[in-house]
């Protein structure tokens, strides 16, 4: 992840309006990613070029705003607006497979609900009713039969939604649905 960090730029003066620069990213020494940089009044305005896994590279143009709040002893504190959710932050983090800049909550939200299938999805849910059973998915003691059978209605719904989700892919995989993929 590459942070993108207010104080840091403030410190090296790069937020005052009218400047135009490249901000760079290194590790042990070695540069491993820039960004074009143009400030202009309470925004910054990124560009750069972003590379999907097993895509084409694309160009991003990204605009953070900057906003201020007061200070209690004068003054006032400067912040990003995430671009995402609108949260108030002092660094921003890039680049998500999304290929943006946003806050750490918004970024780690965004990594969680990609990283899970919609099949994965479906094996969690079905887990989380199998354990409100007993282990051999009989009605435990005290919970009503129409419960009971509620979960299991649930349970069947989603063995058949999964279903869906695989039987496309299983076809493929067999050559049913695509002749030019190898099978
Ligand atoms: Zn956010």
């Amino acid at each position: 992840m590459l942070r993108f960090d207010l104080r840091q730029l403030t410190k090296s003066g790069r937020v005052a309006a009218g400047q135009s620069y490249s901000w760079c990213w290194f590790r042990d020494e070695e540069r491993i990613a820039s960004i074009s940089v143009r400030t202009i009044p309470d925004a910054f305005l990124l560009d750069y070029t972003w590379t999907p896994s097993g895509s084409r590279p694309q160009v991003i143009a990204c605009r953070i705003e900057l906003t201020q709040t007061p200070c209690a002893l004068g003054g006032c504190r400067r912040w990003f607006v995430c671009p995402d959710c609108g949260r108030l932050c002092l660094v921003l983090f890039g680049i998500s497979r999304r290929g943006n800049f946003a806050c750490r909550a918004c970024q780690r939200l965004a990594y969680a609900s990609e990283a899970e299938s919609p099949v994965d999805r479906c094996w969690r849910a079905q887990r989380k009713l199998e354990a409100k059973l007993t282990d051999d998915g009989k009605r435990p003691k005290g919970m009503r039969q129409r419960t009971f059978e509620r979960i299991k209605d649930k349970w069947a719904t989603i063995e058949e939604r999964k279903d869906n989700l695989l039987w496309p892919s299983l076809l493929r995989l067999a050559g049913y649905l695509d002749r030019k993929s190898p099978v």
